[in-house]
């Protein structure tokens, strides 16, 4: 038996390795740069661990969070694996033990914060010590497009400069193009090979409701799906983390709340009583869970809207990790929308940065509307193709009500053939309003085009959701550079009438007025309250929020 089967054996007792870890392995232990992209709770660890225990010398690990490092070799210490770290927890006599016993040779890996590596002294240590790999874990963390961005990580290019030969492995569970290419550039990856992981979790079942009455709801599903079982609810402000943990502590649960509000001292109990008590719901803001390895989470909970799919996949990713059925639910609310579109809009991220997140939170407000199996469209998503509905979604367990939106999609793909699939949505809906403000609409107006002011019935937000759905489906594709919209191959059976169109109905929710009690209002979220009604005008014009966002007064 192989060096590295006997390590998984012997050391981390298991039978064997799962889906690519044996390859990625291989690829390493061979002295070959990797670059892995493993949904969160695939197993990245091993790909590194298992090589810095085959090969000479010692494993360095640069990895984002103090507190995943700390975890992380404490676990492997209890295996009986030589680990340590350095980060500024240490005293400088703590630091200079691990620094000799790392040249002594007593050290298999060695965990370092990215300010650490890329530091002068740090360097020089290395470079008098033999180094067997360099595992970059998190390593979206060096896109700027990602959600943890760390302006240290995009300094690790110089790893390939300065300890050449050296293997590298750069691993993270972000399967966006655009920050997988941004990892390879910074990192100067071209040469690793790429290990692509189905993003797939079978074992996850996805649900998405829309908030109707608030806490109850959520009650409503912990109480008839999980009455015992440990789960993490996530919410977007602090104020609410420690509403809802009482509103369950009060129903009899053991919820304990999660934010950066609360002392370091409160959040470690917190977190290690949720990691080693049977049954206890964590409730926390997105403080909580990177690097948290508790297998057998068995749902999460979005009780706000998180900001894209990227968030909400490596959220929902934290409940069943030991392969058991979970649940991954959300009760969506349209004002978590409003928020986070003010927060892309507060954020100091430049004008194509943020027009880039503003097309994320659309993409989830689609997967939230969406009639279709929920896992294919996540998996769409990430450019992964699930050739049948999964039978294991709320949308294939019970299709949703649905109203036949077929007319209005021929408009909305004849005004994008009509005027050369040259155009973006707000001037495809200009025409379909019959709005001449724009010059060009105006010649097209004199052109007799036929598709203008025909969509009169309907309001602009209206479009704007029908729009986002045809793209979401694919039957339109975004130019990214210009953002017009072109028809795909899909979109001709729907324009000659062969297929219908259909659009989750909403009727229900127009006719229902959000309460403000609902939202929880603290001090903190007054202030956002405010700012939200000044958005109002903002957003009945422009901001693609559903006519039937109503806010109330009170
Ligand atoms: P990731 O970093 O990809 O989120 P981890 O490395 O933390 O995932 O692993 C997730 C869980 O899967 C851990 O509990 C780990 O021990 C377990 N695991 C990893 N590889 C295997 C394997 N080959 N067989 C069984 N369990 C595994
Ligand atoms: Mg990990
Ligand atoms: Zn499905």
């Amino acid at each position: 038996m192989g060096a590295a089967k006997n390590i998984l054996k012997e050391v981390f007792g298991y039978g064997e390795f799962r889906n690519q870890q044996e390859d990625i392995v291989n690829t390493i232990v061979s002295g070959k740069d990797a670059l892995v992209l493993m949904p969160t709770g695939g197993g990245k660890s091993l790909c590194y661990q298992i090589p810095a225990m085959v090969r000479t010398g010692v494993g360095v690990v640069v990895s984002p969070l103090i507190a995943l490092m700390q975890d992380q070799v404490s676990a492997l210490k209890q295996l009986g694996v030589k680990a340590a770290y350095i980060n500024s927890t240490l005293s400088a006599s703590e630091e200079a033990m691990v620094k000799q016993q790392a040249r002594s040779g007593e050290l298999d890996m060695l965990y370092l914060s990215p300010e650490r590596l890329v530091g002068e002294e740090t360097q020089e240590f290395l470079q008098s010590i033999e180094v067997s790999l360099f595992a970059i874990d998190e390593a979206h963390c060096v896109s700027q497009w990602g959600h943890d961005f760390r302006k240290e990580y995009q300094k690790l290019s110089m790893l390939h400069q300065k300890f050449p030969g050296i293997p590298r492995i750069a691993l993270t569970a972000t399967a966006d193009q655009k920050v997988r290419s941004e990892i390879i550039k910074e990192l100067q990856l071209e040469d690793a090979e790429i290990y692509i992981s189905s993003f797939d979790r079978p074992n996850i079942t996805y649900s998405i409701e829309e908030q109707e009455n608030g806490k109850q709801q959520l009650w409503r599903f912990i109480k008839d799906n999980h009455a015992n079982d440990a789960g993490i609810v996530y919410c977007l402000s602090r104020r609410k983390v420690e509403n809802v943990a009482e509103f369950l502590k009060s129903k009899g649960r053991k919820a304990l709340p999660y934010h950066a509000g609360l002392s370091n001292r409160v959040r470690e109990s917190n977190q290690q009583k949720f990691l080693m008590e049977d049954g206890v719901i964590i409730v926390a803001t997105i403080a909580f869970g990177m690097g948290i390895d508790k297998p057998d989470v068995r749902f999460v909970a979005h009780f706000s809207m998180p900001k894209n799919i990227e968030s909400y996949y490596q959220e929902t990713g934290r409940a069943g990790r030991d392969g058991h059925p979970s649940n991954a639910w959300m009760a969506y609310n349209y004002q978590d929308v409003v928020m986070q579109r003010q927060f892309i809009k507060d954020s100091d991220a430049g004008d194509e940065h943020k027009t880039i997140l503003h097309n994320k939170l659309d993409s989830l407000v689609d997967l939230c509307e969406q009639l279709e199996c929920r896992r294919q469209t996540l998996l769409r998503y990430f450019e992964e193709t699930l050739p049948e509905p999964c039978g294991n979604c709320d949308n294939c367990l019970n299709p949703p009500e649905k109203i036949d939106a077929t007319k209005e999609a021929q408009m909305a793909l004849s005004a994008a053939y009509r005027t050369e699939q040259q155009f973006g949505i707000m001037y495809l809906i200009d025409v379909l309003l019959g709005n001449d403000a724009d010059e060009r609409v105006v010649e097209l107006k004199h052109n007799k085009l036929n598709v203008f002011g025909l969509g009169k019935e309907h309001v602009k937000t209206w479009w704007r959701r029908l729009y986002r759905q045809l793209i979401s489906q694919a039957y339109l594709d975004v130019d990214s550079e210009f953002g017009s919209l072109k028809l795909t191959e899909k979109a001709k059976p729907i324009l000659q009438g062969e297929e219908s169109f259909y659009l989750r109905d909403v009727v229900k929710a127009k006719n229902k007025s959000k309460k403000a009690e609902e939202v929880d209002l603290g001090r903190h979220d007054i202030i956002l309250w405010e700012a939200l009604k000044k958005l109002r005008t903002d957003l009945a014009s422009d901001q693609g929020v559903p006519p039937y966002v109503i806010f109330s007064d009170a």
